[in-house]
């Protein structure tokens, strides 16, 4: 059976080549055979119960103070670990929602405005809680438009959210403007640095040029930051820290009177798997701040080799200032070294599935996205002329988008934005599963 398991994966993407660029961050092969060790030592364990493990009780307290100091929590600062970025800011939006419902300070249907580059995990949360959501336009460079979130605001707004930075282009959301109005507004500020909690901090310290987006900004009260991306911990691994305890208590469910003994929670999971808290605590003492510098700085250096080579392929252009090592690239339509031709992105995307490439699409513009970490170092110097190829494949090919899954992207893109496309997706899902 075991080695069936191991032959299963046989067509699986290939991410230790680095020819994925989402889904998995590996910062090496004996790193990676430490996180497995840890979370073996810590397998069966549950941290349900704090009284039962207080190993795993001691560990989350710690990982959740370092991360609150990294992120510029005070000494009033606390939170939770919980299993990766969507449990995080669903955690959040319900301590919003309750925080309003027991103050009674707005109207109901409560409502919480985002840029439309947030991350969709905030749109499935706001769904399950009964939440409104208002999605506000982007500035030109992506980052949240200011004005547009303030003329959103009304008596039945909760709260503000931004990110640092957006998944889509990698851009860090206005943050400091976005925190005085909700604070002027006396409603909550979410940051989602689930990207970039453990990696922004360390690029500033390295000398980039990264603006203010954590706890330290007046008016953040709250932020995510996911252990299990750049944080390198094993998966099932994020954080949520609140500016103080009587923001967070408003996470926590207890129920007394239930004839299984008196309930008390402080996720949404009941089952905590003890593997994954382990790892992570192991990783940022092992790690601590000189290796994550270190890791920082390698991943800069590549970031810096893809977007140069990127730029340097006529016809292509980085979207916005990525504030890090995520970021999308897209058809230039009017740069000065653009022919008149304008690229096909989803063409470029199939040529380069073709080579071995796993592609994420993007839309809206359409896009590439690239998401960089430590294995994609050697790439590089196989990616660059592989891309230049399928972008004069795709000058050369207009036909091309009328075939393969160009042909899908295609059609999606131009089709009405909502339900049909809802559809779609929904019907994929149910015949996938
Ligand atoms: C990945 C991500 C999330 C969701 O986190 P999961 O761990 O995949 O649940 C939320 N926000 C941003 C910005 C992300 O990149």
């Amino acid at each position: 059976m075991l080695q069936r398991l191991a032959a299963l994966r046989a067509d699986d993407a290939r991410w230790e080549q680095g020819r994925t660029f989402s889904l998995v961050y590996h910062a090496g092969d004996e790193h990676t055979e430490f996180l497995k060790r840890a979370y073996a030592l810590y397998f069966s364990e549950n941290a349900l119960n704090p009284t039962a493990f207080g190993s795993l009780k001691r560990m989350e307290r710690e990982v959740v103070a370092m991360t609150a100091a990294l992120l510029g929590g005070g000494a009033e600062a606390a939170g939770t670990m919980t299993s990766g970025g969507s449990e995080s800011l669903f955690l959040a939006l319900k301590t919003y929602r309750d925080r309003a419902r027991a103050q009674r300070g707005a109207a109901e249907p409560l409502e919480i405005i985002v840029p439309r580059s947030a991350h969709p995990a905030i749109d499935k949360a706001a769904h399950c809680l009964g939440l409104r959501l208002l999605r506000a336009p982007l500035a030109d460079d992506f980052r949240a438009d200011v004005d547009a979130v303030r003329a959103a605001l009304s008596e039945r707004t909760i709260l503000i959210v931004g990110s640092a930075p957006s998944y889509p282009q990698g851009v860090v959301d206005p943050i400091a403007e976005l925190a005085a109005l909700a604070a002027e507004r006396g409603v909550g500020m979410h940051v989602d640095a689930c990207l970039g909690g453990f990696q922004l901090p360390f690029l500033r310290d390295l000398g980039e040029d990264i603006p203010p987006f954590d706890l330290r900004v007046p008016g953040v009260t709250s932020i995510s930051a996911d252990l299990h991306k750049y944080g390198f911990a094993a998966k099932g691994a994020s954080t949520i820290i609140y500016r103080d305890r009587a923001l967070r208590r408003h996470q926590f469910f207890a129920r007394s009177d239930w004839s299984g003994g008196l309930f008390g929670s402080t996720t949404v999971q009941g089952t905590r798997a003890g593997g994954a808290i382990a790892a992570a605590w192991a990783t940022l003492m092992a790690l601590g701040r000189d290796g994550y510098l270190r890791l920082a700085a390698g991943i800069l250096r590549t970031t810096r080799i893809f977007q140069a080579g990127i730029a340097a392929i006529p016809g292509l252009r980085v979207l916005g200032r990525p504030a890090m090592s995520v970021f999308a690239f897209a058809g230039d339509s009017g740069g000065p070294d653009n022919d008149g031709t304008s690229v096909d992105l989803m063409v470029v995307a199939d040529q380069m599935e073709a080579r071995g490439w796993h592609c994420d699409r993007q839309q809206h513009p359409t896009a590439l996205h690239l998401m960089l970490t430590p294995a994609h170092a050697p790439v590089a110097e196989a990616y660059l002329p592989d891309l230049r190829e399928a972008v004069a494949y795709a000058r050369a090919h207009p036909e091309a988008a009328a075939q393969g899954s160009a042909a899908m992207y295609g059609a999606l893109a131009r089709a009405p934005e909502g339900i049909m496309v809802d559809e779609f997706i929904l019907h994929f899902l149910d015949n996938t599963y």
